[in-house]
């Protein structure tokens, strides 16, 4: 068990933004620190400036935060799942928080999550590292660029048997060809759904 995890930031309560549960009510959790670099990647999660806490101090933070008692908290990086462990899950368990994780997908879950996300990314690991199969998903969200096409989401329904899946553009400069085309994706293959990034749409974090 660690003594301290580096928190890249906590904020709540808010909306969880994407994906089966959004629209949600929820607090997050942001580990610092990633094992990939993906060009597109929106998230700040650098380890300069962040905060190392003991499980005890992050459950009591996010309890503090969940101030209309979600109890839900969205574990989300970085990745994650580099530095989730028991400790950390028991003490958030305690706390009454369902975890709801969102994991690249590269690396073995340490400790049981309620919910776990995975968003693979492999064009930015290929050649490096494997995507790992045995990972327990409930869903899968693939961010639609030129990478993603209709045999790379086979490959995901037979890799994760997962009940939720999605497809969501990439909400880059080209974000009008990425929507194009997970709409194309979604019609072609009516068990995947498209997620928008509703966070970024009504403007909360
Ligand atoms: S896996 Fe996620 S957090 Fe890590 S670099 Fe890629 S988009 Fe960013």
């Amino acid at each position: 068990m660690r003594e301290s995890y580096l928190i890249r930031e906590m904020f709540g309560p808010t909306l969880q933004g994407e994906g089966a549960h959004a629209g949600s009510a929820c607090v997050f959790l942001r580990f610092a620190a990633c094992n990939l670099a993906c060009s597109w990647c929106d998230t700040d999660f650098a380890a300069e400036s962040s905060t190392k806490l003991s499980a005890a101090e992050i459950a009591e933070r996010l309890l503090a935060l969940d101030i209309h008692r979600s109890g839900v908290v969205i574990v989300t990086g970085g990745e994650p799942t580099l530095q989730w462990d028991a400790g950390l899950a028991t003490a958030l368990a305690d706390a009454g928080f369902r975890v709801h994780m969102e994991s690249n997908g590269t690396h073995a879950l340490a400790a049981p999550v309620d919910w776990l996300t995975i968003s693979p990314k492999p064009q930015f690991h290929a050649g490096r590292f494997a995507l790992a199969s045995a990972l327990p998903a409930n869903e899968i969200k693939v961010v639609v660029d030129d990478t993603v096409n209709e045999g790379t989401l086979v490959d995901y329904e037979k890799r994760w048997h997962a009940a939720q899946r999605f497809v969501q553009p990439c909400m880059d400069a080209r974000y009008a060809e990425h929507l194009a085309r997970a709409i194309d994706l979604a019609t072609r293959r009516p068990s995947w759904r498209l997620s928008l990034q509703l966070h970024k749409i009504i403007g909360v974090q």
